[in-house]
């Protein structure tokens, strides 16, 4: 059964003070409070995987601009096990009332507005749990410029710890609580985050400091970005010459252009069974995400003094692909067909 038990007096107040302190230290010690913003594709399943995992005594206190994802959260935890959930009703309410707070938004405007609104003057004030003791997890996929800055106001004002912890694995990951996480965090937090992140996936890689998770990440999706334009051109320039579709993919799949695109996500229909190419590119890691992740790797690379020779020309070609008809919403795979390459029947 889950307690709401609301304690009114003094002594008891500082007896839940201190428990909730307990919690804290003991991370899933009893009555631990959570926030979630942003309940979107990604944060969605990660947080009901969060919510299932957690103990009956926690709370999950949950936000997002559209109310009606927290709504359909509530009715479908409603009779589970699991953390209560309370549906805040401003994302500094989800804040304020939590030690650990995952924040997944789209994008860098979205989080330093959420952001904004947290820290807004006068500080938070919450009676169980003390600013020095919160801890933001920001899950979101930005550049780690503005991560930083970000975290800095945080910092700054003293409200609290923010790390970094962007992830892989796709709306099925988050699903299915395979995600893998990285982080960007001091050593010395390390084992107060894992925890909360295994909860929503099955690995945790630690890359350094306080923006590293999101470095790493976009150096990542950098290659994907290009590798995926580069498997859809070979697919079509061998195609066109004549070789068929599976030969030339399971020739790629054990030669050296072996690459995720090739061998997981292979753009063209029925060399891999179950890819996106396969059910008319619906699915999958939109192109209008991929074209927005690139964008940040451009602009990181661009403060780092990286040079890029192939960026600029892979951002173009994603730019125009997701403006056509039958490239719009799909799977970023669909490159194959804004090429022109042939479906085969
Ligand atoms: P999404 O657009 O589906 O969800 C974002 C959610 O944030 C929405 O529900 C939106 O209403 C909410 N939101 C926006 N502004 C808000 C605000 N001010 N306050 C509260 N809520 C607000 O995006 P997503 O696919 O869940 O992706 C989230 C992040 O994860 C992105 O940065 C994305 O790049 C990254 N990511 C996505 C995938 C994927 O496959 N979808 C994979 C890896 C990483």
């Amino acid at each position: 059964m889950r307690s709401n038990i609301r304690i009114t007096s003094p002594l008891a107040r500082l007896v839940s003070r201190a428990a909730q302190r307990r919690s804290f230290s003991a991370t899933w010690g009893p009555q631990a409070q959570y926030g979630f913003i942003g309940l979107g594709q990604m944060g969605y399943n990660m947080a009901r995987n969060l919510q299932s995992k957690l103990n009956s005594e926690d709370t999950l206190h949950i936000y997002d601009i559209n109310t009606a994802s927290a709504e359909k959260f509530v009715s479908e935890t409603l009779r589970g096990s699991g953390a209560s959930v309370k549906v805040a009703t401003t994302v500094r309410e989800a804040a304020e009332n939590a030690e650990t707070i995952i924040s997944c938004l789209p994008e860098p405007s979205h989080v330093k507005a959420v952001f904004g609104q947290i820290l807004a003057p006068p500080p938070m004030e919450s009676s169980q749990v003390p600013s020095q003791d919160r801890l933001f997890i920001d899950c979101s996929t930005i550049d780690p410029a503005s991560s930083k800055a970000v975290a800095n106001h945080v910092h700054t004002l003293q409200q609290g710890k923010f790390v970094d912890a962007p992830m892989s694995g796709g709306v099925v990951g988050a699903t299915a609580g395979t995600l893998t996480f990285m982080l960007g965090a001091p050593d010395a937090l390390l084992s107060r985050v894992e925890p909360v992140l295994l909860k929503m996936g099955k690995k945790v890689l630690h890359c350094g400091a306080q923006g590293a998770g999101l470095s790493g990440k976009l150096a990542n999706n950098y290659l994907l970005a290009i590798n995926n334009i580069a498997t859809a051109e070979a697919m079509n320039l061998g195609i066109k010459l004549g070789l068929d579709s599976k030969v030339l993919g399971n020739l790629i799949n054990i030669s050296t252009g072996r690459c995720w695109p090739s061998e997981v996500n292979n753009p063209v229909k029925d060399v891999v069974q179950g890819s996106p190419a396969c059910r008319d590119y619906s699915g999958g890691f939109g192109i209008s995400l991929m074209r927005k992740d690139l964008g940040l790797a451009i602009q990181a690379a661009g403060e780092a003094g990286a040079r890029l020779e192939l960026g600029g020309r892979a951002k173009d070609v994603y730019e125009t692909a997701e403006q056509q008809e039958g490239c719009k919403g799909k799977d970023f795979s669909v490159v194959y067909r804004y090429l022109g390459g042939e479906t085969p029947a």
